[in-house]
């Protein structure tokens, strides 16, 4: 097959939280071929994206040749090696990983077989699932066995606002659930050693993203200190070339990917040989999205995938049709050739 164009689109969203999201939120890239097989994949970067992906990747991948997976990560190689002025890291991969994932797509609608088929031999079924999000009442009333709810820091009340929020969440979740946090960057050093203290008795499973992800010191220097707690992150991070100073450096318990964002499948595969060397679990980052279940159920990801459900009034936008449904706390992937979705054109136009 000949790839004969390509578009990225960045969809009508109604309900994305006003922030850098408004207008850099994820993206829907669409690749066409001359026996009429189309690949759609899903990227982030916003409007910055869509223009790198149509007045820069597009003329590098208009008439090059797709039969295997040897060409995609040639094409993938090509459009990080042209990016490398403005790219590297940040919204030019976010664009490449559109493009990836839509090649993967592509190649799996080709082959009659869904994208996990591609990415290598199926070793989960169903994947347990962890809700992350405010409503802990109702992702218990849904059968959710892992719970991650957020926490920012403000002042020292907020070791107080964590302990409730922990208490709240083991004693909905149970026992034997997995309790994380996610502090978007807003603990130091000190406040995550003192934290890991208070919360000792919720057995927190991981705190996520405490410090930004270009202090890999202090990251190494912190873990010994939270320990059993794992130190969590990786979704700020791109590529295996970022994931491989991630583990240089020694920085991370558990790393969390974001396969729209690290540069699609064909970047998530070489973090995970990266990731097996350093013994290292992965747990992708949004990973019950289509994009991150196909990698998870035939990689030696955890067998855990996150799923926003976001609260039980809210209203969401529905852009992916055809994505599996989370049932009493797991999800998998259907078994539709390539990602199994098609965009909303409703949101497109
Ligand atoms: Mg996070």
């Amino acid at each position: 097959m000949k790839i004969t164009d390509v578009q990225a689109i960045y969809p009508k969203y109604m309900h994305v939280p006003s922030s850098w999201r408004s207008s850099l939120w994820q993206i829907v890239v669409k690749i066409e071929t001359n026996v009429g097989v189309f690949g759609y994949g899903y990227g982030g970067g916003g409007l910055a994206s869509v223009a790198i992906v149509n007045n820069h990747f597009k003329e590098l991948l208009i008439g090059k040749n797709i039969e295997s997976k040897d060409d995609i990560s040639e094409i993938w190689e090509h459009l990080y090696f042209e990016s490398i002025p403005y790219g590297r890291k940040g919204i030019a991969i976010m664009a490449l990983s559109g493009v990836d994932l839509a090649l993967w797509d592509l190649l799996g609608k080709a082959e009659g077989t869904p994208v996990y088929n591609l990415v290598g031999t199926r070793n989960k079924q169903s994947v347990q699932s962890y809700a992350t999000g405010t409503d802990i009442e109702w992702y218990a009333e849904l059968g959710f066995t892992g719970h991650k709810f957020p926490h920012r820091w403000r002042n020292d009340l907020d070791y107080d606002t964590a302990v409730l929020s922990a208490e709240r969440s083991r004693g909905l979740i149970g026992k034997n659930g997995k309790v994380m946090i996610d502090t978007y960057m807003s603990w130091d050093a000190e406040v995550t050693t003192r934290m890991s203290e208070q919360l000792k008795d919720f057995n927190i499973y991981w705190f996520e993203d405490v410090l930004e992800p270009d202090k890999l010191e202090a990251q190494s220097l912190l873990r010994p200190n939270v320990k059993p707690t794992l130190l969590a992150g990786g979704e700020h991070e791109f590529t295996h070339h970022g994931f491989q100073t991630i583990a240089d450096n020694k920085a991370l318990d558990l790393w969390q990917p974001d396969i729209t964002w690290c540069g699609g499948i064909t970047a998530a595969l070489k973090i995970m040989q990266i990731a097996e060397h350093e013994n290292i679990p992965v747990v992708p980052h949004r990973g019950g999205e289509v994009w991150g279940l196909h990698f998870i159920v035939s990689s030696d990801c955890e067998n855990l995938a996150e799923i926003l459900p976001g609260t039980r009034e809210e209203t969401k936008d529905e852009l992916w049709i055809g994505e599996p449904e989370y049932f009493e706390g797991y999800i998998e992937p259907t078994d539709k050739p390539g990602f199994g979705v098609a965009p909303n054109l409703s949101m497109l136009r």
